[in-house]
């Protein structure tokens, strides 16, 4: 690779690389895209398209049926008589056997997965193809196996599906969170209406390609492309027993007020604002690399994203400056190059509240550092930036930003740490650095959050179990947790 230095106005070193684009020729998107109901690709009932576009250059990649209440109905419908007649009668080996199906195309698609969620969702193609498709292909994998082990997953106890269950998934790792949603509805019996959000339909839509080649029943899982009122047409749908949602705060409150009363069972994977605690003791370049990966990995669209960092006082400055020098080093651009670091925003409207947030920020009294750097003159971009001088009442230190941007406080003892970082309506992950495993043990059992990481940050595996306290939701997704909400136990 070729590769020169240059110093930047303010002195700093940076190198230059040459770009290294991934090639997309072996992707062919189609220009239009119907529903997937029924085994079938059909049109939305409405006859209307929407416009799914690239944030990195804001072209757009195609168009996409804008399914309605209508549509939804007739999803709905499919999953039930696959359900009545097909997926609740099949022995559970035999079901196991089409996930695994399933699992196997997308890993044999991987390439042509990855490049379509990075055109469609702006994220880097590093991540994209390292983290977002083989940990969707491992979910599923994981969940194939579980299908015909039930009895060891609820011992004692005898193991029924549910019914038609409808999952409704955000934008942030769109292939990924359909993979942690099918995988354990399938593998315990369930059918399904997908809604993928309305910025990033694509890779559902290849999965639904991917569904339909498996051979997996016609109606077992159905995709349903459009905009909040075909998820909230769902949530209302009598006929649904079971909704798991991930997304904003918001909406997963409307959508626990609009089941209350009903019989619906619901899961919701929502908001986080989590903190990431580097003690003096730390292995500080280790932990800036662990804050850079909390935060900036994913342009932080990442729900547990270590968006609060607390520093230990007397590694303030220290932390501060590597911290500055590394960020310096991002390379924010084009997420098809396999050099970039940090991709582009999901949307238009996302970037506005990210640059809301940044003024907030500074009109609050915080101090805001952005590294010198060039940004794409299309797209939508937010180079990596630190706010010093936080109080810990300052909006932006308690409200979720959902972009590359991290608020700094600093801390002198482990009470006063734990006190601030659970200082928020949110409990959904965090992080600690030290040396020391007995403070890892008293300051993880002390933290109300669903996943603590030592010494690392976010890391995934299917078997461990993910989710929130407090407005981060409830209810676990992955491992055999995850089994647990998709499932009505009796006695034997
Ligand atoms: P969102 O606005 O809540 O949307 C999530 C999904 O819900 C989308 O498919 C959306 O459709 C749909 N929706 C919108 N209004 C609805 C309604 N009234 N009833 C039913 N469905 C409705 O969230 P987002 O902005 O896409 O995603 C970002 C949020 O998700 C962040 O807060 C993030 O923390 C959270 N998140 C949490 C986790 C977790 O596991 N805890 C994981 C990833 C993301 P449209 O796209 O058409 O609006
Ligand atoms: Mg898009």
């Amino acid at each position: 690779m070729a590769e020169k230095k240059h110093k930047t106005a303010k002195g700093a070193i940076e190198w230059d690389y040459s770009p290294a684009l991934e090639s997309t020729s072996h992707v062919q998107l189609k220009d239009r895209y119907d529903l997937f109901i029924g085994g079938k690709f059909v049109k939305p009932s409405s006859g209307l398209y929407f416009d799914t576009i690239n944030p990195a250059n804001e072209e757009k990649l195609a168009e996409v049926g804008h399914g309605n209440a209508a549509d939804i109905d007739k999803a709905v419908k499919a999953a039930r008589k696959a359900y009545n007649e097909v997926w609740s009668i099949m022995p559970a080996k035999e079901r196991a056997k089409y996930i695994f199906r399933i699992a196997r195309i997308m890993q044999e698609r991987a390439r042509e997965f990855a490049v379509v969620e990075t055109l469609d969702a702006g994220k880097t193609i590093r991540e994209a193809r390292d983290i977002d498709i083989p940990l969707a292909c491992n979910h599923l994998f994981y969940y194939a196996g579980w299908a015909d082990k039930l009895e060891y997953a609820f011992p004692n106890r005898s193991v029924r599906s549910l019914g038609v269950v409808g999952q409704i998934i955000p934008w942030n790792f769109p292939l990924l969170m359909a993979a942690w949603k099918i995988g354990p509805a399938l593998a315990t019996g369930n059918t399904i209406v997908l809604k993928p959000a309305e910025s990033t339909p694509l890779t559902a839509l290849l999965l639904a390609e991917v569904i339909k080649e498996s051979g997996l029943p016609e109606g077992v899982v159905n995709i349903v492309t459009g905009f909040g009122d075909a998820g909230a047409a769902l949530v209302n749908h009598p006929d649904v027993n079971k909704i798991a949602f991930t997304g904003s705060t918001n909406v997963g409150k409307l959508i626990q007020q609009a089941v209350a009363g009903t019989k619906k069972k619901v899961t919701l994977e929502l908001g986080g604002k989590s903190a990431n605690i580097i003690f003096q003791d730390a292995a500080i370049d280790q932990a800036v690399e662990g804050i850079v990966n909390g935060i900036f990995f994913n342009q932080g669209h990442v729900c547990c994203a270590g968006s609060r960092l607390f520093l230990q006082e007397p590694v303030y400055e220290e932390v501060l400056r590597k911290l500055k020098d590394r960020i310096q080093t991002l390379i924010v651009g084009n997420p098809l190059d396999k050099n970039t670091d940090v991709g582009a925003i999901n949307s238009k409207e996302q970037l506005d509240t990210i640059h809301k947030y940044l003024k907030i920020g500074k009109k609050e009294g915080a101090e805001m550092y952005q590294p010198e750097c060039p940004l794409p003159a299309k797209g939508y971009y937010c180079p990596p930036t630190l706010f010093t001088n936080v109080a810990q009442s300052s909006i932006i230190a308690q409200e979720e930003i959902f972009g590359p941007v991290l608020t700094i406080q600093t801390f002198r003892t482990v009470d006063e740490v734990i006190q601030k970082a659970n200082n928020s309506p949110y409990g959904l992950a965090a992080g600690i650095w030290t040396e020391k495993g007995s403070q890892i043990f008293n300051v993880s059992s002390r933290l109300r959050a669903g996943v603590i990481w030592a010494n690392t940050y976010n890391k995934f595996d299917p078997t461990s179990p993910f989710g929130g306290y407090k407005e981060s939701g409830f209810g676990r997704e992955g491992g055999i947790h995850g089994l647990a909400p998709y499932v009505k136990l009796e006695a034997l």
